[in-house]
């Protein structure tokens, strides 16, 4: 199970890859069913769509509920390279979404666990099982990397001549 889990979690990193591609934060999710077959996936598309909504979560939620022709996601499992924050959290909760496998810790916005509990909170109508800091090295070392990237290129900028 655990080795599904990282190849679920490499492949959400190639598609984390291609929001960076994208101009957005690389971050990348899969739904897959009880047998383990993927059913959704998503990545970051707030730069490309225009959307403050567009986190690789609900892209990934979305295309699930497409594929299963059902909002209710329950008994799938989301793998997403970054710990889901709070808006993430409470798309999980409402896909009723079992499983929640994710790769980074988010110190900073982290709703499953870090700052908030979302996903476990007893106050909501449903709680999904929660594993987190898997390959969390990769994961955490690809956002970092692309992190630093761009404060290179906006220094870069910030020196621009004012035309
Ligand atoms: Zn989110």
């Amino acid at each position: 199970m655990f080795e599904n889990e990282s190849k679920l979690m490499a492949y959400a990193m190639t598609l984390a890859e291609r929001a960076a591609q994208l101009g957005d934060v690389p971050v990348g999710a899969v739904v897959v069913d009880t047998n383990g077959t993927i059913v959704g996936e998503g990545f970051n598309t707030r730069e490309a769509d225009a959307d403050p909504v567009g986190h690789a979560e609900v892209n990934a939620l979305r295309a699930a509920a497409t594929s299963l022709g059902t909002w209710n996601l329950s008994g799938c499992t989301l793998v997403v390279t970054l710990e889901p924050c709070t808006m993430c959290a409470g798309a999980i909760v409402n896909s009723r979404i079992s499983r929640v496998v994710f790769g980074a810790w988010d110190a900073k916005a982290g709703a499953a666990g870090s700052v908030r509990d979302v996903l476990r909170d007893a106050r909501l109508p449903h709680r999904a099982e929660v594993i987190g800091g898997v390959c969390e090295t990769q994961t955490s070392d690809q956002l970092k990397e692309w992190f630093k990237q761009e404060l290179r290129v906006k220094s870069i900028a910030s020196e621009a001549p004012e035309l």
